[in-house]
């Protein structure tokens, strides 16, 4: 059901709302019902314009506010989030295909994120001012990188714009932010809580595509620093677009996580970390437990429980209370799921539980354990982005370490043991951005989230966020 919030179709540009000049609108759709609930416009290269030129013009006021002036307002606007909390579930839900008991998490990270980052904002480091060369005081300043081109996925579309939002206004920065065409709802109601918290042109919107909006903002030449969560094709673009003009660049991009599973740990604990970590978002995240890495000793067990796990979910409507796991966002990604699921099937993988689409309304797969995998098929080696995880084995702990640092990605991975050696060991040699060690997937805004490897560059979240949107500038006076 449409929940009774309005959310407007127009760009969100100089602090005001600005219909597109394109004639074309693009369709957003419920993945639990397959119908269409809104139009977004698709905005071309003239909105772009307008958009970077808002942002260009209030990068000059809004980089000299005190670090006290840009707290204070992401402070506020945290407060807006909270107090707009129901209907930013209920939009989020509907339009990324959510289930609402687990949307309001989101929206709460989402607020804390802000208020994180208003913390941050005042805490810039650098090395002590000093005399470095006799008569002479050298100091170090942070200067904020310019205007923004923010882009952003649809699997968790409100939260991964407050990651690119909050450090690059805590530094200084001014944005133009680009949702996924898929879900650009949330970040719309986002657009309306700012119009009364930033400056005109400190925070812009542009609704649109990534072959004609996204190439638009990331080639425009006021455009100073791209930041964009995608995929690994995606960033790759990005990269060579921004070659051109030299832009900086900022990749969070997908993974293909590993949970090692030692023989000593203990298996109720693993399915449970699985059941979130793996099933999370219908597994569309990037840090989702994609692949199990298990000691043989206790391999069929580990089946056995995660498998167990998988069939425990709730599957249903995003709105009913008691779902679990909700569809994938679109009919495309339901049928690429399957088809990495039926490829890895005739290679001679088997479906303990799910493996299949489910009928109905809404593009919906089941959660999804497979053995027999390869190390070097597709199934291990690429990012399904869905409700499938992968289970092998391991004959020691150097050969676990070994298939799960064998992957293009590098965003995050966990290991399960009770033996401290076996953990420092592991989270010293994987060569992943992040390593839990007895759980998967729980995030904190102090610590910094980014990748390894095809992950990408540069760190979301924390005070490191923060200092990727500055630039140092080494200023030094003769006595
Ligand atoms: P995507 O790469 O298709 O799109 C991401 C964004 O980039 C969208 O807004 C899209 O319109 C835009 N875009 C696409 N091509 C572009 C181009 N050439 N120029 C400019 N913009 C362009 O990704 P998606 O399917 O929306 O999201 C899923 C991917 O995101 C997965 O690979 C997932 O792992 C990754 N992801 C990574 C993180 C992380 O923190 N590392 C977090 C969430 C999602």
């Amino acid at each position: 059901m449409m929940p009774n919030v309005e959310v407007r179709n127009e760009n969100f540009i100089g602090g005001g709302w600005r219909p597109s000049g394109s004639a074309q609108m693009s369709s957003v759709v419920d993945p639990s019902t397959a119908r269409e609930i809104f139009a977004a416009p698709l905005s071309d290269a003239q909105d772009v314009d307008l958009a970077v030129t808002a942002a260009a013009e209030a990068f000059v006021s809004w980089s000299r506010t005190t670090p006290l002036e840009r707290a204070t307002a992401m402070f506020k606007l945290a407060d807006l989030i909270e107090a707009r909390a129901d209907d930013l579930i209920a939009i989020e839900s509907l339009n990324a295909g959510k289930p609402v008991s687990a949307t309001g998490d989101e929206i709460s990270a989402t607020a804390d994120c802000f208020r994180f980052f208003a913390g941050a904002a005042r805490t810039m480091e650098t090395q002590a001012a000093g005399e470095y060369m006799e008569g002479f005081t050298s100091m170090l300043r942070r200067e904020p990188v310019g205007v923004i081109a923010s882009i952003t996925p649809w699997n968790y579309p409100l939260m991964m714009a407050a990651w690119k939002l909050g450090p690059a206004l805590a530094a200084g920065c001014t944005v133009v932010l680009k949702p996924s065409d898929l879900t650009p709802m949330s970040s719309l109601l986002l657009a309306e809580l700012t119009q009364d918290v930033f400056p005109p042109g400190v925070f812009n919107l542009v609704c649109g595509d990534g072959a004609t909006t996204g190439v638009a903002l990331t080639t425009h030449p006021l455009v100073d620093m791209i930041s964009v969560t995608g995929s690994v094709g995606t960033g790759k673009a990005i990269a060579r677009a921004a070659a051109d003009s030299l832009k900086r660049v900022h990749l969070e991009l997908g993974g293909k996580a590993p949970v090692l599973v030692f023989d000593d740990a203990d298996l109720a604990k693993v399915a449970e970390a699985i059941k979130v970590g793996s099933f999370w978002n219908a597994g569309q995240d990037c840090t989702a437990a994609a692949r199990v890495i298990v000691a043989d000793g206790i391999h069929d067990d580990a089946v056995d429980a995660i498998a167990q796990a998988a069939r425990s979910l709730v599957v249903g409507p995003t709105g009913d209370e008691s779902t679990e796991l909700g569809p994938v966002i679109s009919a495309a990604q339901r049928d690429r799921v399957g088809g990495f699921v039926e490829r890895a099937c005739a290679e001679g993988a088997v479906a303990v539980t799910g493996g299949a689409t489910r009928s109905g309304d809404g593009f919906y797969y089941e959660p999804s354990v497979l053995v027999g995998v390869d190390q070097r098929s597709e199934i291990v080696q690429r990012e399904v982005f869905g409700p499938v995880v992968t289970v092998q084995r391991a004959s020691s702990v150097d050969q676990a370490i070994k298939m799960a640092n064998d992957s293009d990605y590098g965003l995050a991975a966990s290991v399960f043991t009770n033996d401290v050696g076996t953990a420092m060991q592991a989270s010293a040699q994987l060569r992943f951005g992040t390593v839990w060690v007895n759980d998967h997937i729980p995030l904190v805004p102090e610590m910094p989230h980014g990748g390894f490897k095809q992950s990408g560059y540069g760190k979301d979240m924390s005070q490191y966020a923060v200092e990727h949107y500055t630039e140092l500038k080494h200023v030094m006076v003769k006595w």
